[in-house]
């Protein structure tokens, strides 16, 4: 389907995005509502003109700063993210060392499998998520996304997130953990929440994380701290804000 689409077409990014999706949801990996959310975030990444901001980039690079930083951190892969950006994600935890749980909002086994399969071709090291062994619930939270893996998010000090939900972020941060999301609504609870917001399409948040990675990667401890502390998350949603503001 993608192949379909001419590069030249002058929405051709947005376009590939969506065929993405729906064959996503065709194998199995997107639920509708998944297309349904990517909608609320496309119009927003439209105001901001479909590229990574001066904020959004700083706040990704705060955002690997911290992962590089911490003792155990995860990513979070949903339906969406995982037919979007599989590959990237998978490089991603290797070059910041972290783990990989499948978590989704619209549980379904055959589903988690799916996801799971996916990313272990491309060279995911351990998936974790899938063990209805090490199935924990976070009391507090009345959506599907309290079930989460003891040894993964659960045990974990940093959790990498995207198109995630209010509750949880607020939850996971009442429990003293960092959560980096990825939201292109500003104005999300996942958004307010989150110690660090990255506001920019997941297409280009991976890709640019991985460069930032491998570059701060060689830095010393003391560096990537001073340039989390010069991070002021509610600014930086602030000036994104702006930025949607100045779109319209
Ligand atoms: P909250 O529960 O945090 O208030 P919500 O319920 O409004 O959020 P959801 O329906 O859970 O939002 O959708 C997830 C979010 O993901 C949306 O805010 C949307 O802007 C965002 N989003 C969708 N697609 C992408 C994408 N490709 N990259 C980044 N963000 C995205
Ligand atoms: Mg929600």
């Amino acid at each position: 389907m993608i192949h379909k689409i001419a590069p030249t077409h002058p929405r051709a990014s947005s376009l590939i995005i969506r065929e993405k999706l729906v064959d996503g949801f065709k194998n199995g990996i997107v639920v509708p509502h998944g297309l349904i959310a990517h909608g609320r975030g496309e119009a927003f990444d439209y105001l901001l003109g479909e590229r990574t901001t001066k904020y959004a980039y700083e706040a990704e690079k705060a955002a690997v700063c911290l992962l590089l930083l911490s003792k155990k951190s995860i990513i979070s892969v949903n339906g969406n993210t995982a037919a979007l950006c599989a590959r990237d994600l998978v490089t991603l935890s290797n070059v910041t060392k972290s783990r990989i749980e499948v978590n989704l909002f619209h549980k379904s086994v055959a589903r988690s499998n799916t996801i799971a399969r996916i990313l272990k071709k491309e060279d995911a090291f351990d998936v974790l998520g899938l063990d209805d062994k090490s199935k924990m619930m976070i009391k507090d939270i009345s959506s599907n996304r309290k079930y989460v893996d003891k040894n993964g998010i659960m045990n974990s000090d940093t959790i990498f997130v995207a198109l995630e939900d209010g509750d949880r972020t607020e939850s996971l941060v009442k429990k003293g953990k960092k959560v980096i999301s990825v939201d292109l609504n500003p104005l999300s609870r996942t958004a307010i929440a989150s110690n660090i917001t990255i506001v920019d399409n997941i297409v280009r948040v991976i890709p640019n994380m991985i460069k930032i990675s491998e570059q701060l990667v060689k830095k010393d401890k003391y560096y990537l701290l001073q340039l989390i502390n010069n991070f002021d998350n509610k600014e930086n949603i602030h000036k994104s804000l702006l930025m949607i503001k100045e779109g319209i």
